[in-house]
């Protein structure tokens, strides 16, 4: 017998989508949203932009986008990093009680402790999953394939950072969130691209990346979905256009 839906409901809060929105990130809230109506699952879309609150326990699923060195700095403020009962500290908590996070570029980089500038200045950023992040001379732009074995599929995207991203090297819970196949992931040196850390997802792929690689938004909706309603799983979706969409651009950057 098929499972009742009508009685799911998933709450997703987008971060920020006023700044934080480089190459239309805010297409991954619109595919998480869908992916879930199409299954009869209610989605909540909450958006929060700067000087607006919420309790962060009542969402299953956040998302913060890609921004502008600039535009990350604005934000600093309205995080409240290092203050009790700031929005950093509550994103601190929601990914320690394994919330699904998907953080994209500038949105990645901020939940990390701290950014190195290209004046050598450090910044302390969110501090809600242990890495850091420094600036190169030279941006790193084009696009971007990576294998996502959290996920078990290849993931198509499109990238443009000068932040380089480092993970620990010791810390067993933080695990890079694919192997570059094209393009230069974290930092162009490691081969790695992206992390997991719970159920935090970053990457510094573009796109917007959901779209195009539906096995990473189902993968995201699935963890969320048995977190609200253990056992629960999500009915399978004719994603032929997705994966036609999806295939056509591995080909190409494939060569
Ligand atoms: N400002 C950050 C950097 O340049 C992130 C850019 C982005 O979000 N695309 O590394």
């Amino acid at each position: 017998m098929a499972k009742d839906t009508s009685t799911q409901t998933l709450r997703i809060c987008h971060l920020y989508p006023d700044i934080l929105n480089l190459y239309g990130d805010r297409g991954n809230t619109i595919t998480l949203v869908q992916r879930c109506l199409w299954r009869g699952i209610d989605a909540e879309l909450t958006t929060l932009g700067l000087g607006e609150d919420a309790d962060f326990s009542d969402f299953d699923l956040f998302f913060l986008g890609g921004g502008q060195d600039f535009d990350q700095f604005t934000l600093l403020d309205d995080l409240g990093i290092g203050k009790p009962n700031s929005k950093a500290s509550r994103l601190v908590e929601a990914v320690a009680d394994d919330a699904v996070i998907l953080a994209i570029c500038g949105g990645y980089q901020l939940l990390g402790d701290y950014y190195i500038g290209r004046d050598g200045v450090r910044s302390d950023f969110i501090g809600a999953v242990p890495f850091y992040t420094d600036s190169a001379p030279e941006r790193m732009i084009g696009n971007m394939v990576f294998t996502c074995d959290d996920f078990d599929t290849t993931v198509v995207g499109f990238e443009n950072h000068s932040g380089k991203t480092h993970l620990p090297p010791d810390n067993p819970e933080v695990s890079p969130l694919g192997k570059v196949e094209v393009g230069f992931g974290n930092n162009g040196e490691d081969g790695y691209e992206g992390l997991r850390y719970h159920n935090t997802f970053c990457t510094y792929s573009h796109g917007p990346i959901l779209p195009k690689n539906p096995a990473f938004a189902d993968g995201l909706l699935q963890l969320a979905l048995s977190r609200r309603y253990p056992g629960a799983t999500l009915a399978p979706l004719d994603d032929r256009l997705e994966d036609l969409a999806h295939d056509s651009v591995l080909k190409r950057l494939r060569g």
